[in-house]
């Protein structure tokens, strides 16, 4: 274990994680901000044009909204650590972390921004066949269905984004719903409504992912009165939303039932003392990119005037 007790260490990229970064390096708390092996920049990576982050009317694309967020932090002083914390000890003054390389941190103050991971319909088909026509991901696979059939699961802002953007590919796009109704914001339903590729399958949801090495179709069931069906599709893209990732957390922290960290009302702070929390990892309610940053920002405050108070 190094001697050195940072003053705070930020766990999760994206634009919390990376907001905390720049506010903390420029209260100079020199922190110290985990990235992550493979999910740096969070799930922003994994978008394309960003319409609504103020500050940019022409749109950015994710991935370069997550790019100079970085190169914000980094530039006022952030160390970025493009690695794993696979264990936290929380409670206590000084906070013990440890990364995936085996090295053994300490600090002061904590930073939670760890964000959400994509939700699963819980098929075990559907685990089977991931990577093989069963994706999470439109920007990182939509490349593959050039010309096919493909369906999209979910009624939300996710499921139309994915759907209008598998467009490009995609002869068809069949968005399936479990309800009549979209969760999605009007100008994305909009969108979607207007894109002669994509048809609607509305009441319907998908009981079985078929195929043997390939995805080749789903068994689906019709919400309202029971009947089921079959119907051919290549590909599967899965958009029913995201749960916090706060797995490492759990008999630490309070987390509420659905597992996102409890903070108290017009805070960040976590019911452990130097122990905060932003993000999409306490957002039930909003989860956009602009109140994430918001909420980084927040918490980066609440740890200065914690640490200035000890
Ligand atoms: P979401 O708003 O929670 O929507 C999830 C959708 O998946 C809902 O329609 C839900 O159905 C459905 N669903 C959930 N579990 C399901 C299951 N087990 N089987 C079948 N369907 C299921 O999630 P999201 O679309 O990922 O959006 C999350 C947040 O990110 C939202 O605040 C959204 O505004 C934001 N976002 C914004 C943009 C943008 O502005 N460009 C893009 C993407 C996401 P029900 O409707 O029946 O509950």
């Amino acid at each position: 274990m190094s001697e050195t007790i940072h003053d705070l260490i930020i766990v999760g990229s994206g634009p919390a994680g990376y907001t905390a970064g720049i506010y903390a390096a420029r209260a100079q708390l020199s922190p110290v901000l985990y990235e992550g092996s493979v999910t740096a920049g969070g799930a922003l990576m994994n978008t394309t044009e960003v319409e609504n982050f103020p500050g940019f009317p022409a749109g950015i694309i994710g991935p370069d909204l997550m790019d100079n967020l970085k190169a914000q932090a980094e530039k006022f002083g952030t160390k970025l650590v493009r690695d794993d914390i696979t264990k936290m000890e929380l409670d206590g003054p000084v906070k013990v972390l440890t990364d995936g390389s085996g090295n053994v941190l300490r600090s002061k103050a904590v930073i939670l921004a760890t964000g959400s991971a994509y939700k699963e319909i819980g098929l075990a088909n559907e685990k089977r066949l991931s990577g093989r026509g069963v994706s999470w991901c439109a920007t990182c696979d939509g490349f593959f269905f050039r010309d096919q059939e493909i369906a999209v699961v979910g009624g939300g802002d996710s499921a139309m984004e994915e759907a209008t953007f598998l467009t490009r590919f995609a002869s068809k796009v069949v968005v399936i719903h479990r309800r009549d109704s979209l969760r999605a914001s009007k100008i994305m339903i909009d969108r979607a409504n207007a894109n002669p590729k994509i048809e609607f399958l509305w009441n319907t949801e998908v009981v079985d992912v078929l195929g043997g090495d390939n995805v080749t179709g789903l068994k689906l069931r019709n919400t309202v009165d029971g009947t089921e069906s079959e119907r051919a599709f290549t590909g599967l893209f899965v958009a029913i939303g995201h749960s916090p990732r706060s797995e490492l957390l759990l008999g630490q922290v309070n987390l509420d039932d659905e597992g996102y960290v409890k903070v108290d009302v017009h805070s960040t702070r976590t019911n452990l003392s130097g122990v905060f929390a932003c993000g999409d990892l306490v957002d039930h309610t909003y989860r956009q990119a602009i109140t994430a940053a918001g909420s980084g920002c927040a918490a980066a405050l609440d740890a200065e005037r914690f640490l200035a108070g000890h």
